[in-house]
């Protein structure tokens, strides 16, 4: 018995995919030596899903090796610049690429201030867009690969050949965003986006997650507008101890948190006892 239980251990082991989390962009909007917000799933040394494309985004995504051609999704957590402007960069890169089949490109709905993803990509690359040059990716026959936006208005799970995606509406001011879950196998990761948590939705998706990428964007004293946007390192820790999640990674740093790092570990290990980290552009993990 003993003997077969191991074999099946092993044997789950040997057949795992081996499944990585990269941060392609540690950074916010600001200038300071980091791309902004991007991160990559890589499975089997495959890069399978891109989540954000901030400013350098393209680079980074370059320096690593991954190629469009093997993306199953992109995901837009919000439109703000910081995470969504290199989309025309990786768009018009297709042309050069050998991707032809077509890419899902997930975002949030729109309101009042800010657009959807659909409407965002016909703002962009529609025929009377800015891009309107490009307007060929919306089509089923394009040049290059084509792009099919996709709006989620509550929480929703969509399922790809590799991973499981499970995305839930979050509190970013006036901005519609949305946090990301994402699993492999019995591997998952929490992306917060941006938010304050004040509708605690990232609760509905934390529960036990291997890594929750949480950004980190405002020190425990910030007062005003700030923290109607970001979660502070208290609300980060309470989240990941009451959802029992194994480590956190702390990224979109900014320069109001950065040479804090000690401060923020302090207030954060009071709460919680996992393994928290910082991320630079460039880190991957291994889940
Ligand atoms: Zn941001």
């Amino acid at each position: 018995m003993k003997k077969t239980i191991l074999l099946l251990l092993t044997l789950t082991t040997l057949f795992a995919a081996k499944v990585e989390f990269e941060v392609l962009g540690s950074g916010g909007p600001e200038i300071d030596g980091r791309a902004s917000t991007s991160y990559l799933l890589w499975i089997d040394d495959e890069a399978k899903l891109i989540v954000d494309m901030g400013s350098g985004s393209m680079l980074r995504f370059e320096q690593s090796h991954a190629k469009l051609e093997t993306l199953e999704a992109a995901v837009l957590t919000h439109m703000h610049i910081d995470h969504s402007v290199d989309l025309a960069s990786f768009m018009k890169a297709g042309y050069f690429s050998q991707r032809r089949a077509s890419l899902d490109v997930i975002g949030p709905e729109g309101n009042h201030y800010f657009p959807s993803m659909s409407e965002f990509v016909e703002r962009l690359f529609g025929s009377d867009g800015a891009y309107a040059y490009m307007q060929d990716i919306l089509e089923e026959d394009s040049d290059s690969f084509s792009l099919v936006p996709i709006d989620i208005e509550e929480k929703t799970t969509r399922v790809y050949k590799d991973f499981r995606l499970t995305m839930i509406p979050v509190h970013h001011g006036n901005v519609p965003a949305i946090a990301v879950r994402i699993d492999v196998d019995s591997k998952s990761i929490l992306i917060s986006g941006d938010t304050n948590n004040e509708n605690h939705s990232l609760e509905k998706l934390a529960t036990e997650v291997d890594l929750f990428v949480a950004h980190h964007a405002i020190p425990e004293e910030a007062k005003g507008y700030a923290t109607q946007l970001h979660m502070n390192p208290t609300e980060i820790a309470t989240i990941a101890q009451k959802s029992h999640v194994k480590n956190i990674l702390l990224t979109h740093r900014m320069k109001r948190t950065l040479g804090k790092e000690q401060e923020t570990l302090e207030i954060i290990k009071k709460i919680y006892k996992g393994k928290v980290s910082f991320a630079e552009d460039r880190t991957r993990v291994r889940l």
